[in-house]
């Protein structure tokens, strides 16, 4: 029956589109130059209220990465992915982090991005350029 334990943040965060949930914090943005197959995505060094989805091997642009969905916990959405294991060593960095899809989450004020002529083609793609 699963009481919902949901933690709220202080500052400028940036939470959930459907229900306003809060998943992380401006400050703990590590990388705003990700992309996924929907535009824009940001690697985050902490998110909460998330749910893990299934760990899977999944080839990025930057190599194959071990890696697991995650949700909102309040309403279920995808929001975006998380980090298990990174094969190249370059990539390491990433390893235990999460990246939030921008399209997904509500900015600190509010704001929405909406996808456009940005999105990426090839599947849901990591790039730390
Ligand atoms: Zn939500």
């Amino acid at each position: 029956m699963g009481r919902l334990f949901v933690v709220n943040l202080e500052g400028k965060i940036y939470s959930c589109k459907h229900c306003g949930t809060h998943l992380s914090l401006c400050e703990d943005i590590m990388s705003k130059s990700f992309h996924c197959r929907n535009g824009k995505a940001y690697l985050f060094n902490k998110v909460a209220n998330v749910t893990v989805g299934a760990t899977e091997e999944r080839m990025m642009l930057t190599g194959l990465h071990t890696v697991a969905d995650i949700f909102c916990v309040r309403c279920g959405s995808n929001v975006g992915w998380k980090y298990e294991t990174a094969h190249e060593k370059s990539q390491k960095y990433k390893e235990g982090k999460s990246v939030l899809e921008r399209f997904k989450i509500l900015g600190p004020d509010g704001s929405k991005y909406w996808t456009s002529h940005e999105a990426y083609v090839g599947g849901s793609d990591a790039d730390d350029v």
